[in-house]
């Protein structure tokens, strides 16, 4: 793997312009078939995935798309929320789901030890990070949290999924991965993935590490340590955050997760020096506070970048059958 040798500054936005998916009612032919064939490598993803997972153990949840409590997304460096969607239903204010952080903990914790849940994320981006080519405003995590878990474990078992998918669709998608020109590039990545401290990666790229390594990495590779949200574990003492990106060549992270903290006072401190409101988080806290909530880890993998990665989209808004790309509405 070759690293860049000095601090460079590459910029999400200042990316050069890239085509922008159109809804399927204005492609061509050819266009049509090509997004067949990136629904195929999708279906079997999904297939493969979801399999693997129920095959591990994990209960297999269904999303809620409204609550009181959704991801703050706050304070994540990587954000750009231009507006948070708020309804009163009932007499209450509910968000639409940023992510399903919040009841991923506490469903662990207290009825399903290990789980996952297909869900939909809505996030309304900045306009101009549709040129990025990997955000759009709706895309769907596959989200899963295990009870007792470790980091160490987690990264193994997203490591084993990753794998054993690659070498499951290089085996039975090669017509479709020909047709993408993806056969020969893309290669079964050697275990363990290299792990990077977010630290290290600052020091050689400066701020836009992300990106830094996204380009020059050419196997999917863990970051750790990275500062954010207070549901990931931070060490008080070392400053350390217990928490690991997975990062793809040229998309950059595809999944973000952590082991959770558990502890009210912990979580309590966070959410005050974050600024975050903890009315919406009183389930949480209370649960807490009751010694509740248990030690979790777990994580969520972007399908969209996941699959773009692997059928080798230009945006990854290609993956999908209505595109999400910011900035841009379609009647579908
Ligand atoms: P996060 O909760 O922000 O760490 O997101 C978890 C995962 O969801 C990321 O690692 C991405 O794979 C995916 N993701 C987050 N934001 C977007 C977006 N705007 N568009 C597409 N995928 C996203
Ligand atoms: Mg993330």
């Amino acid at each position: 793997m070759k690293l860049l040798k000095s601090k460079q500054t590459l910029s999400h936005e200042s990316m050069p312009l890239i085509g922008i998916p159109k809804p399927l009612d204005q492609l061509s032919e050819s266009e049509i078939e090509r997004k067949a064939c990136i629904g195929k490598v999708m279906t079997y993803t999904l297939r493969n995935l979801t399999s693997q997972f129920v095959d591990s153990g994990f209960q297999w949840l269904l999303p809620v798309a409204l609550s009181q409590s959704t991801d703050p997304l706050w304070p994540d460096p990587g954000a750009s929320i231009e507006k948070r969607i708020e309804v009163d239903i009932y007499g209450k204010t509910v968000r639409t789901t940023a992510s399903m952080i919040i009841h991923k903990l506490i469903a662990s914790s207290l009825a399903y030890p290990k789980l996952f849940i297909l869900s939909p994320n809505i996030r309304i981006e900045k306009a101009e990070r549709a040129k990025t080519g990997k955000h759009i405003y709706e895309f769907t995590q596959l989200d899963f949290e295990a009870r007792g878990a470790s980091s160490k474990d987690v990264m193994s078992l997203v490591e084993e999924v990753i794998c054993s998918l690659l070498t499951s669709l290089k085996r039975d998608m090669k017509d479709e991965l020909t047709s993408l020109c993806r056969c020969d590039t893309l290669a079964l990545p050697k275990r363990p993935f290299k792990v990077y401290d977010r630290h290290d990666l600052e020091a050689k790229y400066g701020a836009d590490w992300e990106e830094g390594i996204a380009q020059e990495t050419s196997d999917p590779v863990w970051v750790t340590n990275i500062p954010r949200e207070f549901y990931d574990f931070e060490d008080f003492k070392t400053g350390k955050w217990d928490n690991y990106d997975l990062f793809l060549p040229q998309y950059g992270e595809v999944l973000s997760g952590a082991k959770r903290e558990w502890e009210y006072e912990k979580i309590l401190k966070k959410i005050e020096r974050d600024n975050v409101d903890k009315n919406n988080y009183a389930l949480v806290l209370k649960l807490a506070k009751q010694g509740k909530l248990k030690p979790t880890a777990g994580g969520g993998i972007g399908m969209e970048r996941l699959v773009g990665w692997i059928s080798g989209v230009k945006h990854i808004a290609e993956t999908q059958p209505f595109p999400r790309v910011p900035g841009t509405v379609h009647e579908l």
